[in-house]
């Protein structure tokens, strides 16, 4: 006969082991804001589209939080709170960040906030409408693209741009904590190619893509995969600004060069801090240092709230001067 032999509980020598019983696994849904980050957030005066980007979750909630906690925008901004979807900001008012010259983010070729670069596998879109942006605006309202909606692609600053560029530590984005910077490389093209097929069926009266809020082209074959994207769909207009300027020593700039002289219509990309009058940008310090061949940005002075009402870097080739901030 067998059996388990059962310890004998009446034997005073008898010393039963206590095995503890085990936690239960915590349930329901991580938090997705955390309160701690949200204050964070707030005091760095970012707006509540930014938040909910940077943590995945909806307006609504970071709206609802934020009220819950007394975080209350100023009635100042409120009052300051142009026509468009959100708050258009001059630049004449804000000061030049610079991070230190020995930040590793410089020599590492990268983003001062590595956390926010993505892989483009598992998101819904890599490009996305510019209405989130208050710099670009979301529906081009004057000119020859005007009622076209607009999408913008962000990469990481410095790891895609030539080190030439004159603002590798003044970058734009080292105060854009919680931009979703997209791992460039094959994967985000073939994505690219997807989804501009199927803005081309939504929009087949033309649309626009804003190129590239942070970042730059990165290769020969990324701007040829633009050329393609051209020739491949007749809705897509694209504009933005490059620091690909040196087209002796650096194959990139001569394809873009090319691209930009053959396709200006449809592809409006402007060479940054160039030394050529058309086509390019220039940056000054104070308005009294705009060239006379260039004109001032009118949203950085207040007199537009963004691209979308302004639609001049496409309009026209003459140069334009962007205040450095
Ligand atoms: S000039 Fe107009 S279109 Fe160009 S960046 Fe400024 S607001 Fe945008």
């Amino acid at each position: 006969m067998t059996g388990r032999i059962l310890p004998n509980l009446l034997n005073p020598l008898y010393q039963p082991e206590v095995v503890p019983f085990p936690a239960p696994a915590r349930r329901g849904p991580r938090e997705k804001l955390p309160e701690a980050a949200l204050r964070e957030a707030f005091e760095a005066d970012r707006s509540d589209a930014e938040i909910a980007e940077a943590f995945g979750c909806s307006r609504q909630l970071v709206a609802q939080k934020r009220s819950k906690l007394g975080l209350r925008r100023r009635e100042k901004a409120d009052a300051k709170r142009a026509p468009s979807r959100f708050q258009s900001k001059v630049a004449t008012d804000r000061a030049a960040r610079l991070p230190p010259v020995d930040h590793p983010a410089l020599s590492e070729e990268r983003t001062i906030y590595p956390a926010t670069v993505t892989a483009v596998d598992g998101l819904p879109n890599v490009l996305v409408s510019a209405a989130n942006h208050w710099k670009i605006g979301g529906r081009i309202a004057k000119g020859a693209w005007s009622g076209f909606p607009v999408y913008a692609l962000t990469l990481e600053e410095r790891a895609t741009c030539p080190d030439s560029c004159r603002h590798w530590r003044s970058c734009y984005g080292n105060s854009m904590h919680f931009a979703k910077r997209l791992q460039h490389g094959p994967a985000l093209e073939d994505r690219l190619e997807h989804e501009l097929a199927i803005l081309q069926s939504r929009h087949p009266a033309g649309f626009a893509v804003r190129l590239h809020v942070l970042g730059d082209f990165y290769s020969p074959a990324y701007v040829a995969r633009w050329a393609g994207f051209l020739d491949r769909f007749p809705a897509l207009h694209v504009f933005g600004f490059t620091a690909r300027i040196d087209a002796a020593s650096d194959p990139i700039a001569l394809a873009l060069v090319h691209l930009v002289l053959e396709r200006w219509e449809r592809f409006a990309i402007r060479f940054s801090n160039a030394p050529v009058d058309e086509c390019s940008t220039v940056t000054v310090e104070h308005p009294r240092q705009v060239p006379a061949d260039a004109v001032l940005c009118p949203q950085q002075v207040g007199k537009t709230a963004s691209c979308s009402t302004c639609a001049l870097c496409w309009q026209s080739r003459r140069r334009i001067a962007f205040l450095q901030h």
